[in-house]
């Protein structure tokens, strides 16, 4: 909450002078639209929005956020699913949408400069009739921005063979705590330094403001070859993705379907999938013509020893495209058939996909709830969709804690809490489970480096309030909560 008491209109005005009238939003039906992020459950209206136009403005903003004590926090197309861009009371939300123009294409050496407010998909599309491409495809990645994706380390369906967000961003433009500038990372390949720009990705807006990204392209692979292979149950679907990458097949994707996906996905789309099957796979390979085809024999041959049902190859690219589109339409057709879902997101090694789906199964049927299951597959990367009715008594605290056994499970197979959705506001009560105190110690130093004053989106990510210089241990004020400048809660 900001320490210093200044009007609205005041506050507007001292903004506006900054980013211009229209672009220091304070509102209240205005800033309903900031109030959440894709975890629309959690709701905190922002003292106000700001939408700068340049790393000028962010470090005015900033500069002005840190004299006025606002936290701040940053947003790009606010589609991340766990509430790392929801807002913090008396705060300010700095929103990057308009920064989203692409500043350079260099082929030759296979980069792209761009502001952090232009669509993942955009730059893909940018390139696309020059045989280049942007590898991180989130599904959301018609609409979610390259700086949040950079904040949230995003991976999505190719990520399996090519790497996450951080394998292709190179450099980063980042304003600081003080309004300043700081440049990290570099165009060239492996330039010498400690690699920050590491610490940066997956950061969760909690280091700074990135105002600009570098990123790699790559060449499209000369051939793809697509296949959708139908089980009995997810234990031979979960088999087949361990049996494809043991006989050292890399596949550019591989996405699994569950009975309660199918079936919303041909509900909402009309898709010919077959109802009566306990799974589906999605898989893709890539390569040289030679190699697509070799590994694509050798997947689908693992796929029918494991038990598939039906291997379906698309007959061409509109077929390939519509079986795409089912995969990348399952979060809204499953909104089409619960008033409420909560989306899950946790790691498992692969090898467990068939007994850890099982057990989701049985404590889901424990709560008297459905859950479907739609994910990367290949890597581990699960997105157990917890359906709910919010009007019946209850049933919305029911799906928050089988959310939360979800992630335990994974934890009891040496998994993870998050695999890209990131911790933000929804998943701070389960970084204990994961990390010793040490661990959330060191993490707080790192952070503290960049952000001491904890300007950038405060109370996120850390299971208790840290402050900067905390040490766990008998409570001793720390010196900026004695001089007023901090506090706890
Ligand atoms: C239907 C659907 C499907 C999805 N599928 C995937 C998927 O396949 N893979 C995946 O990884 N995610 C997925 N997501 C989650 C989400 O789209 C990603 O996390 C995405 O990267 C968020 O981008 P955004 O622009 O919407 O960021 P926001 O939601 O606005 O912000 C996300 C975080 O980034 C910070 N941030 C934003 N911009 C900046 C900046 N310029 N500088 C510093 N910090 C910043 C915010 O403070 C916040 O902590 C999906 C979401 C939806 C709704």
């Amino acid at each position: 909450m900001s320490r210093i008491s200044v009007r609205d209109t005041d506050l507007q005005e001292r903004f506006a002078a900054i980013v211009g009238e229209k672009n220091a939003i304070v509102e209240p039906a205005q800033l309903r639209t900031y109030e959440a992020d894709g975890l629309a459950a959690f709701r905190v209206r922002p003292k106000i929005v700001v939408l700068p136009s340049s790393t000028e403005d962010v470090c005015a903003v900033v500069r002005l956020a840190r004299a006025l004590e606002m936290p701040i926090v940053p947003r790009g197309a606010g589609t991340g699913l766990s509430g790392g861009a929801l807002p913090i009371e008396g705060g300010i939300v700095v929103g990057l949408a308009r920064m989203n123009r692409i500043l350079d294409v260099d082929l030759p050496n296979q980069r792209m400069r761009v502001q952090p407010g232009v669509v993942n998909l955009d730059v893909s599309k940018r390139i696309a009739t020059m045989g280049y491409y942007y590898a991180p495809d989130p599904s959301s990645q018609s609409v979610c921005t390259i700086g949040g994706n950079v904040a949230e380390n995003s991976g999505g369906a190719h990520c399996l063979k090519y790497g996450f967000t951080v394998h292709h961003v190179t450099a980063v433009r980042l304003v600081t705590d003080e309004g300043e500038v700081m440049d990290i990372g570099s165009p060239i390949a492996d330039p010498p330094g400690y690699d920050l720009l590491s610490v940066i990705v997956g950061s969760e807006g909690m280091v700074g403001i990135v105002t600009e990204v570098v990123v790699r392209l790559l060449r499209r692979p000369q051939a793809t070859r697509t296949f959708f292979a139908t089980f009995p149950s997810t234990d031979e679907a979960g088999a087949t993705v361990s049996a494809i990458v043991a006989r050292g097949i890399v596949p550019a994707a591989i996405e699994m379907m569950d009975k309660l996906a199918i079936e919303a996905i041909v509900a909402a789309t009309g898709l010919d999938w077959p109802l009566d099957v306990g799974a589906a796979l999605l898989m893709e390979v890539d390569g040289p013509v030679a190699e697509a085809e070799h590994t694509a024999e050798l997947a689908t041959a693992c796929a029918r020893a494991c038990g598939a049902v039906e291997v379906r190859t698309p007959r061409d690219e509109k077929e390939r495209a519509l079986m795409w589109m089912g995969r990348r339409s399952a979060f809204a057709a499953v909104g089409r058939i619960s008033p409420q879902y909560y989306v899950q997101d946790g790691v498992i090694p692969r090898s467990r996909i068939g007994l850890v789906l099982r057990e989701i199964a049985l404590l889901a049927a424990r709560e008297g709830l459905r859950v479907a299951n739609v994910f990367h597959a290949g890597d581990g990367n699960l997105h157990p969709l917890v359906l709910y009715d919010a009007r019946v008594p209850g049933e919305e605290q029911r799906a928050e804690r089988a959310g939360g056994e979800i992630l335990r499970v994974c934890l009891k197979y040496g998994g993870s809490i998050t695999g890209e959705h990131g911790v933000g506001a929804d998943k701070t009560a389960y970084m204990g489970e994961m990390f010793t105190e040490a661990d959330l110690t060191a993490m707080n130093d790192v952070r503290c480096a960049f952000d001491p004053y904890r300007a950038f989106n405060p109370s996120k990510v850390f299971p208790t309030p840290r402050l900067c210089g905390d040490r766990p241990g008998t409570y001793v004020p720390h010196p900026a909560e004695l001089s007023g400048h901090a506090g706890r809660g």
